[in-house]
């Protein structure tokens, strides 16, 4: 075997064990038979991504020898397929067409087949959206200088502008920089961060294909929420990225995000999962990787939302 080959086995390999080592923290505790390639390979940017859906069984959250080693299965672990949550003020049924709820679900935690098309746009809602002479980001950064604009400025150590594709088709929220973020100037690095590296990956995606943002640019001491005059005050910056960028799909993390960008006092809790509309860009509200972190029970829920983000994605013509 030439030493190329050999090479690029073992990164397939590495890239297998990531994202097994991925499943078990959401969960899975069991893997029934061979991984398949996927059938929704995901292409973004002109790229596809091939992932891997292993057929699998689901029970409580399990130590990290499980996956080698599979526990017995039995009817009442599998996990049912995943229904569209009780709508709040868009019907389910306008966003996501009822024959896919209606699809038998196999695969991790009763995967979706892939949508033949892309699922209808939420109803619109008048929201901030800046206009500027020059729209580019390299133009909002600088308009942002070395701002002072609100207190958060008094701690911080970098500006957390946002990175990732210029052309990206999905873009996450979250709320603000944390300790990590501060000390490099790049959003999502931390522990989150690399959370939601995996989760990223397990749609079939890679960081570079996405951008990533955050309501504030200045991490809040202590890592608190932003307060309402500091979010007021910031969120112009992430507005006029969001117009440049123009992606397919937002995903806001955590309640902070969905409330700036929705203009609504909603939780995550009971958001998460429904599809909504900023501008004309579907919004999929789900919980930030740090509450994830927190509470490894709601990976669940938060893999069942990234799912519908990847069947849209996967839906959406090249
Ligand atoms: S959080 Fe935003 S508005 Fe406040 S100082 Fe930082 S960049 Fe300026």
């Amino acid at each position: 075997m030439s030493k190329v080959i050999s090479e690029e086995l073992g990164a397939i390999a590495r890239q297998l064990e990531e994202q097994l080592k991925f499943y078990r923290e959401l969960g899975v505790a069991d893997i029934n038979g061979a991984a398949r390639p996927a059938e929704t390979a995901l292409r973004a940017n002109s790229k596809a991504a091939a992932i891997v859906e292993p057929v699998i069984h689901v029970s409580a959250p399990v130590a990290e020898s499980v996956v080698s080693t599979p526990a017995p299965i039995t009817d009442a672990v599998i996990i049912e397929p995943v229904q569209p949550p009780a709508q709040t003020t868009t019907p389910v049924e306008e966003i996501m067409p009822k024959k896919k709820e209606a699809v038998t679900q196999a695969g991790l935690f009763g995967d979706l087949a892939p949508p033949e098309e892309p699922a209808p746009r939420a109803k619109s809602a008048a929201l901030p959206l800046l206009e500027s002479k020059d729209p580019s980001l390299e133009a909002i950064r600088e308009d942002i200088g070395e701002c002072t604009r609100c207190k958060l400025h008094e701690h911080r150590t970098h500006i957390v502008f946002g990175e990732g594709h210029p052309q990206a088709k999905l873009v996450f929220i979250g709320e603000g920089p944390g300790a990590d973020e501060d000390a490099t100037g790049r959003p999502f690095v931390g522990r989150a961060g690399q959370l939601l590296d995996k989760i990223i990956a397990a749609i079939g995606l890679k960081r570079e294909d996405v951008y990533i943002a955050n309501v504030v640019k200045c991490r809040p001491p202590g890592n608190r929420t932003p307060e309402r005059d500091e979010v007021a005050t910031c969120e112009q910056f992430l507005f006029r990225q969001l117009a440049f960028l123009r992606p397919k799909v937002i995903v806001a993390l955590g309640s902070p995000a969905f409330q700036c960008l929705l203009r609504t006092k909603e939780t995550i809790t009971r958001a998460r999962g429904e599809w909504r509309d900023w501008n004309g860009i579907q919004v999929m509200p789900t919980f930030h990787p740090a509450y994830l972190l927190r509470s490894p029970d709601k990976k669940r829920e938060a893999w069942a939302d990234m799912k519908k983000v990847r069947d849209y994605l996967s839906a959406l013509p090249d």
